[in-house]
């Protein structure tokens, strides 16, 4: 990478070698996530403040609307601390600037009185009022400034940044940090963007936008440079996205498969259900990319128990079919072994070998499956992530299903890539949580669409409650008289052990209900910490009736499928996230009874009492998803965990959704006609590309 670095001279030269910056003030940058000096340019003003030119106090006191941002010089009359009611410390002092005076007031900032002494020249800046006959300033910003020193910021109106701080950082800081390396952003940072498309979406260079948001010479300057700024990292991502587009469809050397009348009929026979439409749908889209040798990567949206593993599962059988291999991937063992069952459900009796292989696999089984997928004895195979991190030879792996793609980052479907038999194998990704269009642009623009919009029919509806701990008992005695007529419940509780904290957790909730409410009752409990035997007889215990009332942490969140489970319970239900607590509900409802879930819980935030509000309103996973996003933002909704890649630090997806669009189509535009970008003005747009995202992508450099 050294050669590669070179181009771009500011990622490479740390902020602790700048001149003034200390081991302490290194260490608060470093927690800002700065560490460069590139970082520290992208380190950019959320907002800007508009400093004015001078005024005398006299000719403000005249002309001064309250709340008006001013700027005057002058000099300290007198200074006192005060300590309020209440214990709030204030800092008051007068100062005169030859024509008359004005009071500065601080609260809560006691180290200011160092400062100011009877004297002391300086500049103050801040919203004046007219106060009790007295032009004042409540927390303004003081610098020392002799009476005729000259300001540099002087020539009428300036923006000044405000930038995102911490405690240890002064706002000043920054600028002080930024300012002299703005006039030299041009040998610090590489412009790999092609001045064709630059130039096409009326952008400035990256030095200029960079000054731009910096250091605005007028307002307009600040939205000009940031949207540069943006649309840097959202035209790198669509750039390298579009490159891994075509990578996987040029490797080529997916099998073909061709899915006959007969053994499309046979599949179908062997689901205990007819297609919905939607399914059906989805599965026509499958079929006909899987008929060709260009590997397919396509994603199957729809919402919890809208039933996507039917689809998968025709899918892998098309593919065994056809004399190959194929593999389905599922986040945790649970869910894993959930599919497992149905599998087993569907294929008693067809003459055909699958297996299921997880981290509980025992050794010498282990060893049989690993032989059966290389010698190509075992067509099918079910597992968990391991699936891809192992070394596991496939013979003519045709297909792979990757359920629940919001735990699986991109870099894990680039893993899978390179298991295919020759080429890259098919792959169909699916997702219960949707995703909101923006996102789905952002960070699947290599992907196609599927979607199932509609549930299989016969589903009641879930009844959604949300109530506070004070309700809780009234709760458990209606859920007692429900679960006494053979209904079976979940309790979701936070916690796996005993805090501090005071949640639930599994151990105390199950020996609470068994001594109260559930009196009687036969209370199972699985949790993330259970070893694999154990969580599978408490699951099959529950599914099979014998225990009636299923006590968990959010293991049970994806997948899990007991259709006679119609009630739910969640404890401290403020402390989840709202696609969790939907995918959550999602677990009830899946059977003909009318289905209830009750969530309990005090939020003491906004956020949380929004979650809780739109989780009651809807069950629309789409609407929920986009809620999600608008309250979490798409950092996290989509974080780096999740996605697998580097976070924007100035693109905002909530925002920018229309310049996306215009990353997008220049990226694609720029990728079809040169594919490896190696045309003239492209070299540094491709390193930077293969920089950022190459190996999270698995992008090739083929350049
Ligand atoms: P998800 O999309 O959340 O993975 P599943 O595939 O687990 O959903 O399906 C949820 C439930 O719906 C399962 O019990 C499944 O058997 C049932 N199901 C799926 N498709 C149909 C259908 N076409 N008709 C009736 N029931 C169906
Ligand atoms: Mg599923």
């Amino acid at each position: 990478m050294s050669s590669t670095a070179a181009l771009n001279p500011g990622a490479t030269l740390s902020v602790a070698a700048m001149p003034g910056v200390g081991s302490r003030t290194a260490a608060a940058l470093a927690r800002l996530g700065i560490g460069s000096i590139e970082d520290l340019l992208w380190h950019v003003p959320h907002r800007h403040e508009r400093l004015l030119a001078e005024q005398s106090i006299t000719a403000l006191d005249t002309s001064l609307t309250d709340g008006e941002l001013v700027t005057v010089r002058g000099e300290v009359a007198a200074v006192r601390s005060v300590r309020a009611g209440g214990g709030r410390a204030r800092v008051e002092a007068t100062i005169s600037d030859g024509t008359t005076t004005m009071r500065l007031v601080w609260f809560n900032s006691p180290w200011i009185a160092r400062k100011l002494h009877p004297g002391a020249w300086g500049i103050v800046q801040g919203k004046c009022t007219h106060f009790r006959g007295y032009l004042q300033i409540a927390n303004p910003q003081w610098t020392p400034m002799r009476p005729d020193e000259p300001r540099a910021d002087l020539g009428g109106a300036r923006l000044r940044p405000i930038y995102p701080t911490t405690e240890d950082i002064p706002q000043d800081r920054f600028e002080k940090l930024i300012g002299p390396l703005l006039p030299q952003v041009e040998s610090m940072l590489s412009d790999w963007l092609p001045e064709a498309d630059r130039l096409q979406q009326g952008l400035p260079s990256l030095a200029d936008a960079m000054r731009m948001v910096h250091s605005p010479a007028a307002p307009e300057d600040v939205p000009l440079g940031r949207r540069r700024l943006a649309f840097d990292e959202l035209y790198l991502l669509q750039v390298a996205l579009a490159m891994r587009r075509w990578q996987v469809r040029h490797a080529g050397g997916s099998c073909a498969i061709a899915v006959t009348e007969a053994v499309d009929d046979a599949i179908r026979r062997r689901l205990p259900f007819s297609l919905t439409p939607d399914q059906s749908t989805a599965i026509a889209e499958i079929t006909q990319d899987l008929h060709s040798t260009v590997p397919m990567n396509r994603l199957l949206q729809g919402d919890v128990g809208s039933g996507k593993t039917a689809v998968a599962v025709y899918a892998l059988l098309a593919a065994v079919a056809a004399g190959h291999q194929g593999a389905l991937v599922a986040p945790t063992e649970l869910l894993a072994e959930q599919h497992a069952r149905s599998l087993r459900a569907m294929l008693t009796g067809a003459p055909m070998e699958w297996a299921l292989l997880t981290g509980s696999t025992p050794t010498a089984e282990r060893r049989a499956i690993l032989a059966g997928l290389s010698g190509g004895s075992i067509p099918l195979v079910v597992g968990t992530h391991a699936l891809l991190t192992e070394s596991i030879d496939f013979k003519s792996l045709a297909l792979a299903v990757i359920d629940e793609q919001h735990r699986f980052g991109v870099s894990q479907r680039a893993a899978l890539r390179a298991k295919g038999a020759g080429g890259a194998p098919h792959t169909l990704v699916m997702t219960a949580t949707p995703i909101p269009r923006t996102l789905a642009m952002a960070f699947f623009g290599d992907l196609d669409v599927s979607t199932i919009r509609h549930l299989p029919p016969g589903r009641q509806p879930v009844a959604t409650r949300v109530v506070g701990f004070d309700r809780s008992d009234d709760v458990y005695r209606y859920v007692r008289t429900r679960i006494d007529k053979g209904e079976q419940c979940y309790v979701v509780v936070p916690a796996v052990e005993e805090s501090d904290a005071g949640l639930s957790d599994v151990a105390s909730t199950v020996e609470r209900l068994r001594a109260t409410h559930f009196q009687g009752l036969s209370v199972g409990a699985v949790h993330g910490r259970l070893s694999a035997s154990d969580r599978d007889a408490a699951m099959e215990a529950f599914r099979a009736g014998r225990t009636q009332v299923l006590v968990a942490t959010v293991v049970i969140e994806v997948g899990v499928d007991v259709p006679n489970a119609s009630l739910m319970v969640i404890e401290h239900a403020e402390r989840f996230g709202l696609a969790q607590l939907h995918q959550l509900r999602g677990r009830v409802g899946r059977g003909t009874a009318a289905s209830l879930c009750v969530f309990i819980g005090d939020p003491t935030t906004d956020d949380a009492r929004h979650r809780l509000k739109v989780i009651a309103e809807s069950n629309d996973g789409f609407r929920i998803a986009e809620a999600d996003l608008a309250i979490r933002g798409p950092g996290d909704f989509f974080g780096e965990r999740q996605s697998g890649l580097p976070p924007f630090r100035v693109a905002d997806l909530m925002q920018d959704g229309l310049l996306l669009e215009h990353a997008r189509a220049a990226a694609s535009r720029r990728v079809a006609q040169s594919p490896q970008l190696d045309l003239p003005g492209e070299r540094l747009l491709r390193v930077a590309a293969l920089q950022r995202y190459g190996s999270a992508l698995g992008l090739a450099d083929v350049g």
